[in-house]
């Protein structure tokens, strides 16, 4: 097969470290009849070992070219390639066995990540596990503790939904071209849906995104006009203190109260 010219604007950077490669694949450990789904399969680093695994593997792939080579490579009956945007994509519309979850496996695009994470986070309660290779500022955000200047709207809204864990480290060489960055892997688990409290998400994301909307800034500033002087003193939260203080179980607090709130209004 003709050599493939990575695109930037794809994210492309291959991973070429077979023992990074083996060690991702150990920790998938998929079984033979598990629905796995690698987003962003590239030149099939991860999709070989994978695909030899599993009885049958789903991939999607944006780039037309490298989607094409997919299909040359595996036989249709082994490798089904959804050609697309991961960003777009409907991982509810994946076949499944009855009772089964899916597992989600990717080297993701730098550039998309983020957006990619919310994304999916939306298909928690179909998922497994997923294990992902990221930029790993993106990983230390992820597992950032309460009072870090790493902690953030990600690592709230991701902890909330996930159990996350980093489960290793790759540096630039690991792939071809090498990135300007390290790189890491971590697991999500989805928390069983009894853990998660907020009685309604939308407005947990609200109050989220409004109090790191700035980050330095007092919560009396930032919740103004959402959260009530009385409510702080309800809740017993310092509205002196700043979105990187307080824990994921305080926002679900807020949140609640929020909820209950608009509850009584509209009652
Ligand atoms: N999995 C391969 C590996 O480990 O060598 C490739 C990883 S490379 C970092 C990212 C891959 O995601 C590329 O194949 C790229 O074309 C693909 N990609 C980029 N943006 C995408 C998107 N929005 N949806 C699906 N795939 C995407």
């Amino acid at each position: 097969m003709s050599e493939h010219r990575a695109r930037k604007r794809f994210g492309q950077n291959f991973l070429v470290d077979r023992g990074i490669i083996g060690d991702i694949v150990n920790a998938v450990a998929p079984r033979r009849d598990d629905c796995v789904v690698e987003i962003g399969p590239g030149l099939a680093a991860l999709t070989e070992p994978l695909a030899e695994r599993v009885n049958h593997l789903h991939v999607v792939e944006i780039d037309r070219d490298l989607a094409a080579r997919l299909r040359r490579r595996f036989p249709a009956e082994r490798l089904t390639v959804h050609e697309g945007d991961a960003l777009e994509f409907d991982f509810a519309a994946l076949p499944r066995p009855p009772g089964s979850r899916l597992k989600v496996v990717g080297n993701l695009p730098y550039n998309i990540s983020t957006p990619l994470l919310f994304h999916l986070a939306g298909f928690a309660e179909l998922v497994y596990d997923m294990h992902f290779m990221l930029q790993r500022e993106v990983v230390e955000r992820m597992v950032a503790e309460p009072g870090s200047n790493d902690y953030g709207r990600l690592t709230v809204m991701l902890g909330y939904r996930f159990v996350i864990d980093w489960l290793l480290d790759a540096p630039p060489e690991a792939f071809d071209p090498p990135p300007k960055v390290h790189s890491a892997v971590v697991r999500l688990i989805p928390r069983p849906a009894a853990d998660l409290l907020a009685a309604d998400e939308a407005v947990f994301a609200q109050v989220v995104a409004a109090a790191f909307a700035q980050r330095r800034k007092m919560l009396r500033n930032t919740l103004k006009g959402i959260v009530a002087d009385a409510g702080f003193a309800e809740l017993g939260i310092d509205p002196t203190r700043r979105a990187e203080e307080l824990a994921i179980a305080d926002y679900v607090r807020l949140a609640n109260w929020l909820s209950a709130q608009q509850g009584a209004r509209q009652g």
